[in-house]
């Protein structure tokens, strides 16, 4: 009988955890290398599209999710000042904390027989590249991403906030557990001394919001940030942010690491060519990661508030999703 191929994986976020499933699904023996501790939260907005329920099917890890009670979503609000853009969701979207998320992975990926390294490594020909977004940023203006949990009255609806030059997203996540996760310029928030709190005061709409709601936690904060797609190494299997960082206001950002790294892993597995797995990933999240690239450029631009009357919803939502 034929020996099982070995896979090694270099990160083990979402994207290298999934691919450490679906080699195991394939009958490979992975190994999983990642030094950070997974019981600790991440500056993530937690919002999960649906799609996601399928992903998680098809690694075998759905029902255990679903029990963690994730909340579920129905509803979109898009913020522009005033203006409110609302919207019914095609599916119900999930909202699922990355502590659970994480850690529900790792932990099926170690149980089904994969090997954790505790260590961090160099990539190598031939492995699963799944380091998340690159951290150096160029000069200029930079991004920084931040988060914290609220407790009190949650609601079923993703809502998202655009301030000037800055934007929050709020959505419910598991245990009544509000998300508050946003980006904005480094030069704003150098401004604000970093007061995260003090940022929600600057949007009528979003401190209203937040009035009724009580900080659970301490503001994290994540960055720079770098959009795009990162030059890899043409010899291995890159997924998840390593693949391409997009947008987080588009809510894909998991779904796709989930997906690429599924991809990534059955095809490390298999021994399919690198730029077969190149080609496949790109026909399947070529469409979204273009759509979110596009629409990142009309917010930069600043003409967000202009077209926001024009463009339905469910049209953002569903564009910047997998075919
Ligand atoms: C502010 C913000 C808000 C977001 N909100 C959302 C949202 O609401 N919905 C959504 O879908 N997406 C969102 N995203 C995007 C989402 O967080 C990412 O797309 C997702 O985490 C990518 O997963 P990943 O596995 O590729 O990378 P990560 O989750 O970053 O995992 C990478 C792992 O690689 C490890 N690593 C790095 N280098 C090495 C090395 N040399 N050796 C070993 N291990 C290494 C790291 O320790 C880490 O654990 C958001 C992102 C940001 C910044």
């Amino acid at each position: 009988m034929a020996e099982p191929n070995s896979v090694r994986i270099v990160g083990g976020g979402l994207a290298g955890c999934a691919a450490a499933l679906a080699a195991l699904r394939a009958g490979a023996e992975p190994s999983l290398f990642d030094p950070s501790r997974i019981s600790r939260h991440r500056v993530c907005g937690e919002f999960l599209s649906p799609e996601v329920r399928q992903s998680l099917e098809g690694l075998g890890v759905w029902e255990v999710a679903a029990a963690c009670g994730p909340a579920l979503m129905h509803r979109m609000e898009v913020h522009f000042g005033k203006r409110i853009c609302a919207d019914r969701l095609p599916e119900p979207a999930i909202g699922l904390s990355r502590l659970r998320l994480d850690h529900l992975l790792r932990d099926a990926a170690v149980g089904g027989g994969c090997l954790y390294v505790p260590e961090r490594t160099e990539p190598s020909a031939g492995c699963v590249l799944a380091t998340g977004r690159q951290s150096a940023a160029p000069s200029g203006d930079r991004i920084f991403g931040f988060k914290t949990h609220f407790s009190g009255p949650a609601r079923d609806t993703v809502e998202l906030y655009f301030g000037d030059r800055f934007y929050v997203g709020v959505n419910p996540v598991e245990a009544g557990i509000t998300n508050v996760c946003g980006l904005a310029p480094e030069s704003l928030l150098r401004g604000l001394n970093f007061d995260y709190d003090a940022l929600l005061g600057l949007s009528p709409a979003l401190a209203e919001r937040t009035r009724p709601l009580t900080r659970a936690m301490a503001w994290l904060t994540t960055g720079p940030l770098v959009y795009g797609r990162t030059e890899q190494p043409l010899d291995l299997y890159a997924a998840g942010d390593a693949f391409s960082f997009i947008d987080p206001f588009t809510g894909a950002g998991m779904l796709n690491a989930l997906e690429s790294g599924r991809m990534a892993g059955t095809a490390a597995a298999r021994q399919d060519s690198p730029a077969a797995y190149r080609a496949a990933v790109g026909k399947r999240l070529g469409r979204p990661l273009f759509m979110a690239s596009l629409f990142r450029k009309v917010l930069e631009a600043g003409v967000g508030k202009l077209l926001a009357p024009w463009i339905p919803g469910r049209w953002l939502f569903s564009l910047t999703r997998p075919r």
